[in-house]
C-alpha cells in the first residue's frame, strides 16, 4: 500500500517498532534481522537529520518564541543541544554531498560515516571532496569503520597538506604530562602527539608484556599447570602501572651516552598510486609526513616501502617465516586477516595460505597474519549444517 502522507508514514514506522518493542529479542536475534535493524536505524537517523535541517530553515520554531531550532528541539524533545547541532550539520551537508545523501538514505552508511566526512570538509578541501565523494562513499560502504576512517585520514592529507601538517604541529604543541600528589596517591594525565605517543606506548606495552610473561611463569610454578588470566598475581591495571614504574627505574639506570634501541616506531609508506601522500604508524594512526621530519636524522626510524621492487625475501623452501619476510608480512597485514578479527599482528602467527605440506612456498605472497584462534580454525572442519 502506498503511503500518501507523513502522518501515515510515521504511523507505519511506529507500528513496526511497536512489534519489536513487544516481542522478545530472541525472535529477531539472527544475522539478517540485525543487518536489517542496523540499516533501518541509519535510515531513520537520516530522515531525522533531514527533517531537523529543514525545520531549521523553514520551520515553526520561531512561533513558539524559541530563538533557534536547536533550542526548540532541546526543550520539546529533550535531545542534548550537542546532538541537535550534529543532526543539523549532517542534514545541511547532504545538500552538497549527493552521493553521501543517497547512501545514507539507503542505509548503506550511517551518521558516524557522515560525521567522519564532515570532519574533513572545509573550504580548502571542498572541491576535492566533491571529486572524491564516490570513492569515499564506496569505502564507507565496504570497509570496516576503522579502515574507512584511515582512508578518510589519508585523503585529508592528500587534499590539505598544509592543514594536516599544521594540525600535527598543533598537536605536538599541546603535549603535556603531569602527575600530582593526592591523598589517594599520585594522579595524572598524559597527552602526546601521534608519534611521541607511539614511542611511549610501544615501550610501555613492551614492558607490560614482560611483566605478563613473568606473572604467568610465577602462577604456573605455583599452580603446577597453565594459569587462567584471573589467577595471575597482578591485574592488567596493576601491570600497566608497574610497567610505567619499570620505565622510570630503567631510565634512571641507563648509563650516559648509551645507544638508543631501534626502531622507536614504524612508519608505513605506500607507493603513490592510490592516494599519493600516505604514511601511517604501524599501530594504525595516520601521520602527517611533515611531522616525521624531526625524526629523520635520528635513525630511530624504520621505513618500509611497499612497492614492486622492494620486496624482502628469504629462501622459499624454509619451513618458517623469519627475518625480513616475516617483518614485511606483519607490517603489510598489520592485523589478523580473518574478516571478523582485528587482533594486531604482533599478537598473531604467520600462516602459509597454501599449506607448506601441500607445497606452499615460504614467501610474502603465500603468507598471511592470523591470530592463534583463527589459524587453528582454518584447519578445523566446518561445523555441520543446521
Ligand atoms: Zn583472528
Amino acid at each position: 500500500m502506498e503511503i500518501t502522507s507523513k502522518e501515515e508514514a510515521i504511523a507505519r514506522v511506529s507500528e513496526g517498532l511497536d512489534w519489536f518493542a513487544q516481542n522478545d529479542p530472541s525472535l529477531f536475534c539472527d544475522g539478517d534481522s540485525i543487518k536489517a535493524l542496523e540499516r533501518q536505524g541509519s535510515r531513520l537517523e537520516c530522515a531525522t537529520a533531514r527533517a531537523v535541517s529543514s525545520f531549521d530553515q523553514w520551520g515553526e520554531w520561531g512561533r513558539d518564541g524559541a530563538l533557534s531550532a536547536t533550542a526548540w528541539v532541546d526543550t520539546t524533545c529533550h535531545v542534548p543541544k550537542k546532538e541537535v547541532r550534529a543532526q543539523l550539520r549532517r542534514g545541511k551537508a547532504l545538500a552538497v554531498l549527493p552521493l553521501v545523501a543517497q547512501a545514507w538514505k539507503d542505509g548503506d552508511i550511517g551518521a558516524a560515516h557522515v560525521d567522519a566526512l564532515l570532519r574533513v570538509k572545509r573550504p580548502v578541501t571542498e572541491e576535492a571532496l566533491s571529486e572524491a565523494e564516490g570513492v569515499l562513499v564506496d569505502a564507507a560502504r565496504t570497509l570496516k569503520f576503522a579502515e574507512f576512517s584511515r582512508v578518510v585520514d589519508y585523503w585529508e592529507q592528500h587534499a590539505d597538506q598544509d592543514g594536516t601538517d599544521e594540525a600535527a604541529e598543533a598537536k605536538r604543541t599541546q603535549r603535556d604530562v603531569y602527575l600530582y600528589p593526592s591523598p589517594n596517591g599520585y594522579l595524572g594525565e598524559m597527552r602526546f602527539d601521534t608519534i611521541g605517543g607511539a614511542i611511549v606506548a610501544n615501550e610501555h606495552k613492551r614492558l607490560e608484556e614482560e611483566l605478563f610473561k613473568a606473572d604467568r611463569a610465577e602462577a604456573k610454578e605455583r599452580l603446577g599447570r597453565d594459569p587462567r588470566n584471573d589467577e595471575l598475581a597482578r591485574t592488567p591495571a596493576q601491570r600497566r602501572a608497574d610497567a610505567m614504574i619499570e620505565m622510570a627505574a630503567r631510565s634512571a639506570s641507563t648509563p650516559a651516552g648509551a645507544r638508543r634501541p631501534e626502531p622507536l616506531f614504524s612508519v608505513l609508506i605506500d607507493y603513490p598510486t592510490l592516494f599519493g601522500r600516505i604514511s601511517q604508524l604501524e599501530q594504525g594512526p595516520v601521520v602527517a609526513p611533515g611531522s616525521l621530519l624531526s625524526w629523520l636524522d635520528s635513525a630511530n626510524f624504520e621505513r618500509i616501502v611497499f612497492g614492486p621492487k622492494t620486496r624482502a625475501e628469504c629462501s622459499e623452501t624454509a619451513r618458517f617465516f623469519t627475518g625480513a619476510t616475516r617483518r614485511v608480512v606483519e607490517v603489510r597485514d598489520r592485523q589478523c586477516q580473518h574478516p571478523f578479527c582485528d587482533l594486531p599482528a604482533e599478537n598473531c602467527e604467520m600462516d602459509h595460505i597454501v599449506p607448506f605440506s601441500e607445497g606452499g612456498p615460504t614467501n610474502q605472497e603465500n603468507a598471511q597474519v592470523l591470530c592463534g584462534r583463527h589459524n587453528r580454525m582454518r584447519y578445523e572442519r566446518p561445523p555441520p549444517d543446521g
